[in-house]
């Protein structure tokens, strides 16, 4: 198995929601059997690093449907990265009109293309997969506007190494589940949640996957949708506030 891939820790060391790692670990997994049961295993992307990372960045506060015909058009009008590094903006930014703030990732595509081209002397980023993947992770997040969620989606969907992207549904659904302590940011949710995981690449992927559909579908934003949900007995937010509430009505109807 490939090397578990670590950030550089932030003020959240202590961020789990119990000292019992291995219990923790072992929640993690089961949820992932349980999720992955429901909803499948994702496939590997055929792309490679760069156009992972193009896509994800296109992806940031977009639907996946917006941002597969953005990708699809940035390809249909460059026949290369290296066209679209060299277009005219407004060029870049007409392709991909339809994601949100096409102003700023416009800009940011063509900023990062140079920017690769200028440390490697080539516009391609296939030697990240023969990096360790601590080494690839701390070369991507050099790049401007690369955060520890888009660097993570680039290698683990691209070079298939263990390393956990964490979105606004990873982090909540992980939150509610009890694995991190509620004031974990989603950053610093990277590294604890990575490091309940075994550094299995497949394992994370799933990991990853299932929790944004379930947060998605299920545990939404707002009320989640705990009647419906496979989890519940695996959960600390259920327990606190459905189990215990129920309890707690049975406690006060049978002393009336
Ligand atoms: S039981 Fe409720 S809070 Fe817990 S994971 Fe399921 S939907 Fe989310």
């Amino acid at each position: 198995m490939a090397p578990q891939a670590r950030r550089t820790r932030g003020a959240n060391d202590d961020g789990y929601a119990s000292t019992d790692r291995a219990a923790l670990a072992a929640t993690a997994l089961e949820v992932t059997r349980r999720l992955v049961a429901l909803y499948g295993e994702p496939a590997w992307s055929a792309e490679g690093p760069l156009g992972v990372l193009i896509g994800t960045i296109l992806s940031q506060r977009t639907r996946d449907a917006q941002t597969g015909a953005a990708y699809a058009a940035l390809k249909r009008r460059f026949p290369s990265w290296e066209t679209m590094r060299d277009a005219p903006l407004a060029e870049v930014q007409k392709a991909i009109a339809n994601v949100n703030w096409p102003e700023l990732k416009a800009p940011r595509l063509q900023q990062i293309a140079r920017q690769v081209t200028a440390e490697r002397g080539a516009l391609n980023l296939d030697f990240l997969c023969d990096l360790p993947a601590e080494d690839a992770l701390a070369w991507l997040l050099k790049l401007t506007g690369v955060g520890p969620k888009t660097a993570a989606c680039t290698l683990l969907f691209a070079c298939r190494k263990p390393v956990l992207p964490v979105d606004v549904h990873v982090h909540r659904v992980s939150i509610r589940l009890g694995l991190i302590a509620p004031k974990v940011t989603e950053e610093a949710a990277h590294d604890l949640l990575q490091a309940l995981l075994p550094p299995d690449a497949r394992i994370v992927y799933d990991y990853h996957n299932s929790l944004l559909l379930h947060g998605q579908r299920v545990c939404v934003g707002g009320r989640p949708r705990c009647d419906r949900c496979a989890l519940t007995s695996l959960c600390a937010y259920y327990r606190a506030n459905v189990e215990d509430q129920a309890k707690s009505e049975t406690v006060e109807h049978g002393t009336c």
